[in-house]
């Protein structure tokens, strides 16, 4: 059965890290491993060059109905003064908003060979494998009202508004149950329910979910005392399930656990759809474009191709070869292979193209 693949580069070294993971396609492809079809589109300044918008309407349907979405990143200086509605991130945030993914999935791995980059201790975090699932579509970034009130003496009113409903909860507490599954069956649940409305009913949702899942374990953790565990003993969690404020903030200081953003793969998962059972999906680096390394050939393709081997894992259920090419890119690393926002002594420093062929010769070994 083919599969359909959109892939939008983006800018900056997005457009240098995706020739890498279009080598990995060509190859998986080539070996019968996989069918996927792929097309590929203009998204962020790219587009804006050529189109004046940050996506097309074109580009826009494609990706909703590709069954995965690989994104590079997108932005850099050249658009900073675009009109805002066509800013290069307004790409991303269209197709967030018209994909509907609302699960945001952020693992934070920590390769052995890496270990020393964390600002942690090393037995910290040395084979750290962790996922934090956090809500994308609402809670308080989104919540009405949202204002600014002038009162007149002086003074002005700032108001943003947290607020969930059962069904947002329950649909992202269900990924997490899910995932945890395919993982180490735990999950924390992080809110505040301590001083939060919303983190009452949050716990109280979780929980009611929780009851569909008895083989995984479940254990409230308010968000705060998640911030201070995830620095102080991060391997005791296995699935951690957040609202998207915390989610931000908690994902960040996970991702930072295991050194570079270079690193750092994502995924962002709709509702399955009541046909076909199929989630709309979009999987991107955590990094951005980089403008400051672009077009020189040395960007990190790793949180990329990583990218890629979760779409094998989350769309397309190939277990097998995502675990390989996660083994593959482990393997370069204990090679002693690095790139410049890894590179330590006495290891070798090499660039995109040299690290993605590294890695490719791992997987045809
Ligand atoms: P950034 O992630 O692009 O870069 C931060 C630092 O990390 C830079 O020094 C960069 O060189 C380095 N870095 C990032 N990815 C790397 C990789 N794969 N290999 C080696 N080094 C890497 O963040 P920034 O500098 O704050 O933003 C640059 C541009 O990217 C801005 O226009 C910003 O708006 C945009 N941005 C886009 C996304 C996205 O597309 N999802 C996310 C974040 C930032």
């Amino acid at each position: 059965m083919t599969h359909s693949l959109f892939l939008l580069p983006g800018d900056g070294i997005g457009t240098e890290i995706m020739v890498e993971v279009e080598k990995v396609i060509a190859w998986t492809n080539a070996e019968q491993l996989t069918d996927f079809v792929t097309d590929s589109g203009l998204a962020g300044g790219s587009a804006y060059d050529k189109h004046q918008v940050a996506i097309t309407d074109e580009d826009t349907a494609k990706a909703l109905a590709a069954d995965a979405v690989i994104f590079g990143a997108v932005g850099g200086p050249k658009w900073d003064n675009v009109p805002y509605e066509h800013r290069p991130e307004a790409a991303l945030l269209r197709l967030r908003k018209e994909m509907a993914v609302f699960a945001n999935l952020r693992p934070a791995i920590c390769y052995p060979a890496l270990a020393d980059a964390s600002s942690l201790k090393r037995e910290l975090v040395e084979g750290l494998d962790i996922l934090i699932v956090r809500e994308l579509t609402g809670g308080v970034y989104f919540g009405e009202p949202k204002t600014i009130t002038d009162l007149g003496d002086g003074q002005k009113r700032a108001i943003d508004t947290q607020v969930y409903e059962t069904y947002e909860i329950d649909r992202i507490a269900r990924v997490a149950f899910d995932l945890a599954r395919t993982r180490n069956n735990r999950v924390h649940s992080a809110d505040k329910k301590n001083v939060m409305k919303s983190g009452v009913l949050w716990d109280e949702v979780v929980k009611g979910v929780g009851k569909d899942y008895p083989d995984v374990k479940l254990e409230h953790i308010l968000a705060d005392n998640a911030a201070m565990q995830l620095v102080r003993n991060p391997k005791q969690f296995d699935v951690m399930v957040t609202d998207n404020l915390f989610g931000d903030i908690l994902s960040d200081v996970a991702a930072m656990l295991t050194g570079s953003l270079g690193m750092l793969p994502s995924a962002s998962l709709g509702a399955p759809d009541a046909v076909t059972g199929k989630r709309k999906a979009f999987y991107e680096p955590v990094h951005g474009s980089a403008p400051d390394i672009a077009g020189q050939g040395i960007a990190n393709p790793i949180a990329m191709i990583a990218s890629f081997a979760m779409a094998l894992r989350y769309s397309f259920n190939m277990i097998e070869l995502a675990d390989k090419i996660e083994g593959a890119i482990a393997a370069v690393l204990d090679d002693g292979l690095r790139t410049g926002d890894i590179a330590q002594d006495n290891r070798k420093r090499v660039g995109t193209e040299e690290m993605g062929a590294a890695i490719l010769a791992k997987l045809k070994a």
